[in-house]
């Protein structure tokens, strides 16, 4: 059984009350079993160019893609260039993100980000991570997705909250730091798999590895994961 903590840090996740293993020699075990069982990832997000891209990404912060799908649905007929996200008025754009949640920072980023791409840019999304986080509201992990869905450049992982916790609970990682956290899967995954691994561990944690009550009594992987016992065990 994995040593416990003193202390509950982070009572949305229950295994952080733990501390897991190291598990990084299982990763490549792990990851072809993942494949095969989703072997056919793609996006949630619905778009049609790397403007829609960006815009949906930075717009799914703190909430779901399915309600994101439901706001780009108006939003990408009323705003169909980079000009007119970036001439918009305000409180009008604020409107349109209403049901997005975060409404006003959401608003204010993609109208600011809009304008820097028209001044900076000329008017086409960046290419490289470095230009894409240079724009307000876009961190490591919109630039990645962008990059790797609008482009077809892959330069690191997309640590959203799924991956996050389904590879602290597989003992991929140890930090919190989605940063830190993408450095550690980079350094376990093959080149070739960096573009998957993002959209796979995130499927793993939407269906299986969920955060209050992962399913591990059915997990393809849980004879690998150090976590499965905690859970299979609190049952
Ligand atoms: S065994 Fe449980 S904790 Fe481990 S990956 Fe599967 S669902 Fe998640």
């Amino acid at each position: 059984m994995p040593e416990r903590k003193p202390k509950k840090s982070d009572t949305q996740d229950f295994v952080s009350e733990y501390i897991i293993p190291d598990n990084t020699r299982n990763f490549d075990r792990i990851w072809i079993l993942l494949k095969e069982e989703y072997p056919d990832v793609r996006p949630f997000l619905n778009y049609s160019n790397p403007l829609e891209m960006l815009i949906a990404t930075v717009l799914s912060a703190q909430s779901t893609d399915i309600q994101i799908n439901r706001v780009t649905e108006k939003l990408f007929k009323k705003y169909r260039t980079v000009e007119d996200y970036a001439s918009a008025d305000l409180r009008e754009l604020e409107n349109d993100l209403y049901s997005s949640g975060f409404y006003k920072i959401k608003a204010r980023n993609i109208k600011a980000a809009a304008q820097m791409i028209v001044e900076k840019y000329n008017g086409e999304v960046p290419k490289t991570m470095e230009e894409l986080i240079s724009l307000p509201g876009v961190g490591r992990k919109t630039a990645n997705i962008v990059l790797a869905r609008a482009f077809g450049v892959v330069e690191g992982v997309a640590v959203d909250t799924h991956v996050k916790r389904v590879s602290r609970r597989l003992g991929f990682t140890k930090n919190s730091d989605p940063d830190k956290i993408e450095q550690d899967l980079i350094s376990l995954a093959r080149r070739e798999d960096l573009d998957s691994i993002s959209m796979t561990l995130i499927y793993h944690g939407r269906k299986v590895c969920q955060a209050r009550r992962p399913k591990c009594k059915i997990c393809i992987v849980k004879d690998l994961c150090p976590s499965s016992i905690i859970f299979i065990g609190s049952n």
